[in-house]
């Protein structure tokens, strides 16, 4: 059996140790800072109802770290798990504004499920208390209720949007593009959609806002209701 080089030795098992670190972090490119639209989520929502908190403002759904190549990945990386001993009382109440659980009200739970699919994939950037404190940070940064009510787009059961109604104020207000998130509407499911989530993109730190690929989200000429 051929052995290997003592001179490549190094260079080749550095790399298998880069490799099985990359596999094990989870390697991402940029983030997506999710905010959801609670009255869509409980609508659609198979938990139970008489727990739900449709509240009438965007609130976070996660900060997901993303890869071009696979939107939705990585999730369920190896690393610390959610600890909740580490979210302090300060950051607490500050989440439990920006970051409820709107299907039931446990808002730990949800804070847990979050941290254990996605920011665990991240925590060569973000620790836990980075992760959150950073996603508080980016809700504030930017309300989108206001946002989308200064352009006169607010909750209606008959009014309806089109993609570029709802994406150009939000891409006034925040000089990136976002990209927006609908779920089929169960009463009319080939006339319209409902606005889901709006996504606003950031770098590999977290720091910097990015222009938003537009991937799966909207469908294309279905006109979109928010209410
Ligand atoms: P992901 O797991 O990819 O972060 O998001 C999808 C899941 O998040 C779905 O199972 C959806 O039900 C859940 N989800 C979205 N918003 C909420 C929420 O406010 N509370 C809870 N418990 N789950 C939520």
């Amino acid at each position: 059996m051929a052995m290997l080089e003592p001179s490549l030795a190094f260079p080749v098992l550095a790399f298998a140790f880069f490799l099985c670190f990359i596999m094990s972090t989870g390697s991402y490119v940029y983030f997506q800072f999710v905010q959801q639209w609670p009255p869509t989520t409980c609508r659609l929502s198979s938990k139970p109802s008489n727990q739900h908190r449709p509240l009438q403002r965007f609130t976070i759904h996660g900060l997901w770290p993303s890869n071009y190549s696979n939107p939705r990945k990585s999730s369920n990386c190896n690393g610390l798990q959610f600890d909740a001993r580490k979210v302090s009382p300060r950051l607490r109440s500050k989440l439990k504004i920006s970051w409820p659980n709107v299907e039931s009200d446990n808002d730990t739970k949800f804070w847990e499920h979050e941290w254990n699919k996605h920011g665990t994939c991240s925590q060569e950037t973000l620790n836990q208390t980075q992760f959150f404190e950073r996603s508080h940070d980016m809700w504030m940064s930017y309300n989108i209720t206001n946002i989308l009510k200064n352009a006169s787009i607010v909750p209606s059961a008959t009014q309806k949007w089109k993609y570029s109604d709802i994406e150009s104020p939000i891409k006034t207000a925040t000089q990136r593009t976002p990209f927006l998130r609908c779920k089929r509407d169960p009463s009319h499911p080939n006339n319209s959609q409902l606005l889901h989530e709006v996504v606003i993109c950031y770098d590999y730190k977290a720091k910097k806002q990015i222009d938003c690929n537009r991937t799966a989200g909207c469908w294309n000429n279905v006109d979109i209701k928010f209410e």
